[in-house]
């Protein structure tokens, strides 16, 4: 069983608001085990509107659309609906009696413009609209079903959960989806799909997909089944062959972050860390704090941006950073080394760099030229990272935090 989704407004297809509905209904549909087979946006405009009622309902048992029921001319998904199925429209009763109680619980008249959101056209259902003004509508004939609900995201919700979700999950026959999320960091995106190109072949089940943003590359698993346990198997058996070919290189699943996997780890050990920050600000001890329950592993941090606070907080001897310059191996290491001394922690992060755009002096010391630091007792390691000038500051501090938290987590690992 297929499904279209029809996203309508002009606010969406001038870019001004973003369609959140088409992928909350897409995951929705497909968790309940339909096939959505296209997304389609149009603006306010009563006969675009109407052809792309007319073709999704030739092509998908299912269709859902959004948007365009509200009271103003420019809502005219209802006039639209009317002109797909050629039937006219007409008052329904039982919506008007409803819309008028809601402006009488509100102690308001009822503007005339509301009228038009008691109309459907002739032979459809009205759907209850339980947080708005405005009924949805359902169309239903030759065993395809048609649902105009509200753009309203939250009033949208609530009436697919109503009204679309039972007859989805029967029209599925129990078919179910199940899906899952892994999150990989430190292998490019080519080599990754590489190692998984068997696993990514049009057309398998389950299906598998890989995306790439601010570093983190995220694999999609989306397993089909007869039943919820079909599915559920099938999806299990993807997710370890995944992660079995990629090893170390999976951080975590779904909502997980470089910081919080690494902060799960650290308290499940007991181990402390601090942080000693020149390039990234503080963008490491913020990431590791955003987590909850992060007191019980992190300690403190350190931004040490003049060479002065180097020297002064951590003890980098001035020396040395005269002789190697601020942004070196050696000083990320003596950063690390002395700030795990102040901190008495059990380790302890170091980055000093140039995030440009000013600043870098190729070919020694380019703009993305990251010194990542790591101390734990008795050793410390630099890792020299070359982020590239084509990245801008923000991302060069992105990727050197999230290099740095990852080479926490590969230690902790290790140590395991
Ligand atoms: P209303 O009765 O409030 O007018 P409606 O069904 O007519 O509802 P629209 O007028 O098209 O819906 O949109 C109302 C608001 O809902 C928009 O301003 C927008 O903020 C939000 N909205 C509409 N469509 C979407 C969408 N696809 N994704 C996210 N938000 C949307």
């Amino acid at each position: 069983m297929n499904a279209i989704i029809i996203s309508i407004g002009t606010e969406l297809t001038t870019g001004q608001s973003l369609d959140t509905n088409a992928p909350w209904l897409s995951e929705r549909l497909t968790d309940l085990g339909l096939q959505v087979l296209t997304h389609i946006t149009v603006s306010d405009d009563v006969t675009q509107i109407a052809e792309a009622f007319e073709q999704a309902m030739s092509h998908a048992n299912l269709v859902v659309a959004t948007g365009g029921l509200g009271p103003t001319p420019d809502d005219l998904s209802r006039e639209a609906l009317a002109i797909a199925i050629k039937e006219p429209l007409e008052i329904d009763d039982l919506a008007l009696i409803q819309l008028k109680a809601f402006f009488l619980r509100l102690e308001r008249p009822m503007p005339e413009s509301n009228l038009c959101q008691a109309k459907r056209p002739r032979g459809c259902h009205m759907l209850p609209n339980p947080r708005g003004t405005a009924p949805g509508i359902r169309h239903s004939s030759d065993s395809k079903h048609f649902f105009l609900l509200p753009g309203v995201p939250s009033e949208m919700r609530a009436m697919f959960k109503q009204s679309i979700e039972p007859l989805a999950s029967q029209l599925s026959s129990g078919a179910r989806a199940a899906r899952s999320r892994l999150l990989v960091f430190g292998i490019s995106e080519a080599r990754l799909s590489d190692m998984l190109n068997d696993l990514m072949t049009l057309g398998r089940n389950p299906s598998v997909g890989t995306s790439a943003a601010d570093g983190v590359i995220s694999i999609r698993i989306v397993a089909r089944g007869e039943n919820e346990a079909e599915a559920q198997n099938l999806l299990k058996n993807d997710v370890y062959e995944v992660k079995s070919r990629l090893g170390v290189a999976v951080f975590g699943e779904d909502e997980d972050s470089l910081a919080s996997v690494t902060g799960r780890m650290l308290l499940d050990s007991g181990l402390t860390v601090a942080t000693a920050e020149s390039c990234t600000g503080g963008l490491i001890a913020k990431w590791l704090t955003d987590v909850p329950g992060s007191s019980g592993y992190f300690k403190e941090g350190f931004i040490v941006y003049q060479n002065s606070a180097k020297n002064a907080r951590l003890g980098v001897p001035a020396g040395l950073i005269d002789r190697d310059g601020a942004v070196s191996e050696s000083v990320a290491r003596a950063m690390a080394e002395g700030c795990r001394a102040a901190s008495t922690c059990d380790f302890s992060i170091s980055t000093t760099g140039i995030a440009g755009p000013d600043g870098g002096c190729p070919p020694d010391k380019p703009i993305g030229l990251v010194y990542v630091g790591l101390a734990r007792e008795g050793h410390t390691e630099v890792k020299r990272l070359i982020l590239g000038d084509h990245l801008t500051r923000d991302q060069i501090r992105d990727r050197a935090c999230k290099s740095a938290l990852n080479m926490l987590r590969l230690w902790l690992i290790e140590s395991r």
